[in-house]
């Protein structure tokens, strides 16, 4: 099946906004075995809108559409194709209760407008919408698919998976299966370079490396009859690289460190209280993003003067003259006093120069203590990071969190 991905809509072609919606479906049909030669681009207009359908469907089989499914004039995307197939669109009265439904739902008046996208040919599969009002449709034709998807890419996303996937799955005679790990604290290189000849060799399943903000993504991905096998394929490939990676190895799927950290906390009932400098709120907004971590997570003390590290966190006087608030005694102090002062098993404390002005010979720009108090023990870790101040303020957050997880481990799992 050879498929075409079309976005319909003005303002991609003026590129007012990306066309994030063909490469999310680009990217999963890979992974679905379905092979994509062309991506297209065409604006609000009927008859440009007409030549593309017939373009498309001289090339392809299978034509995914996004956007112009709203209730205003300039959305005709389904409109045209009812009329390229030549077909009749009539009301689906079970269609515009939901529509009704949805409007009562956000408490929000519904236009008349709407009622246009109830309009369907009888014979169109209906995808709903879980996400908003307009419904999509596959259409059918001889051996010609066509796909029609809205444009918000939250909609889009949620219709795509729930209904033209499992449609999809009955024209695939293999399926790819895939399965990603989540590695943390090697650089990409150094993750290259341990498992080498896994990257060089592995042609089923294979494993791709991606390097995203100080992490590296490993896909392994298997060609197979049906998941089960594929499943199997990835196993063993899966438990020689935990092997390798050990501990670097932070989860798999979509799981976040912050997940992973804030799972450890609550599964062994650790409470939690951060000390902020440089990060102002960066690392506590990390750890809540975590739900359920109101269980452990006492106080964020956001402590940027040096008053506040000695009143809110009861950092000496002393330290702070003899060694700057930049110091792995300072970020110590800070971890400590944040625990002790919310009556928390840990503390977890950042304090560095995150630029771009500031930095000194001795203290540059991207020097950062990270201070870790955990029930009585206190320790610190200087880290040299580069970027802009943004950077540098996430990466703080991601090693903070990183070295956090790897003590948790040591400690408790
Ligand atoms: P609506 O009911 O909101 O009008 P629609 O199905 O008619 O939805 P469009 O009007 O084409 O879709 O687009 C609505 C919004 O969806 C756009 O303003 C844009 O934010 C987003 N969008 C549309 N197409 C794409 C695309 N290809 N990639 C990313 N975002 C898109
Ligand atoms: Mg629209």
């Amino acid at each position: 099946m050879r498929a075409e991905i079309l976005a319909v809509g003005t303002e991609i072609l003026l590129g007012n906004i990306v066309n994030t919606n063909a490469q999310y479906i680009a990217n999963r049909l890979a992974e679905l075995g379905i092979e994509v030669y062309h991506q297209s681009v065409v604006g609000d207009n009927a008859e440009r809108l007409m030549q593309a359908y017939d373009l498309a469907f001289k090339r392809a089989d299978l034509v995914i559409t996004t956007g112009g499914l709203g209730p205003t004039k300039d959305d005709l995307t389904k409109e045209v194709a009812f009329e390229y197939f030549g077909k009749k669109a009539v009301l689906h009265e079970e269609l515009l209760k939901e529509i009704e439904d949805y409007f009562k739902k956000i408490n929000m008046p519904m236009s008349e407008n709407n009622k246009k996208q109830a309009f369907f040919p009888e014979d169109a599969i209906i995808m709903k919408n879980k996400n908003g009002t307009a419904p999509g449709c596959i259409i059918e034709e001889g051996n010609k698919i066509l796909a029609v998807l809205p444009g918000p890419p939250r909609e889009m996303k949620l219709m795509f998976e729930e209904s033209l996937v499992p449609y999809l799955k009955k024209f695939q005679d293999s399926v790819l299966v895939s399965k990603t790990l989540r590695v943390i604290g090697l650089g990409e290189s150094n993750v290259a370079e341990i498992i080498d000849d896994i990257l060089e060799n592995s042609k089923n399943p294979t494993v791709a490396p991606y390097a995203k903000e100080g992490q590296v993504t490993l896909r392994i991905t298997a060609k197979a009859e049906n998941e089960e096998e594929g499943k199997k394929l990835i196993i063993s490939v899966e438990k020689e690289i935990r092997e390798r990676l050990g501990i670097s190895v932070y989860g798999e799927g979509d799981i976040t460190l912050e997940e992973v950290v804030g799972k450890i906390l609550v599964e062994n009932n650790l409470t939690i209280a951060t000390a902020e400098s440089c990060t102002g709120g960066l690392l506590g907004g990390a750890i809540i993003n975590y739900p359920g971590i109101s269980k452990v997570f006492k106080e964020g003390f956001i402590t940027y003067s040096n008053e506040a590290k000695i009143k809110r966190l009861n950092v000496s006087e002393k330290t702070l003259k003899n060694f700057g608030a930049v110091s792995s005694e300072t970020a110590a102090e800070m971890a400590k006093g944040a625990a002790l002062s919310s009556g928390s098993d840990i503390g977890i404390s950042t304090t560095g120069i995150a630029g771009p002005g500031g930095g000194t010979k001795e203290k540059p720009v991207g020097l950062v203590y990270v201070g870790l108090y955990i029930k009585g023990e206190v320790k610190t870790k200087e880290l040299h990071l580069v970027g802009n101040r943004q950077r540098i303020r996430n990466m703080t957050v991601m090693r903070a969190l990183d070295w956090l997880r790897r003590e948790l481990i040591s400690r408790y799992i």
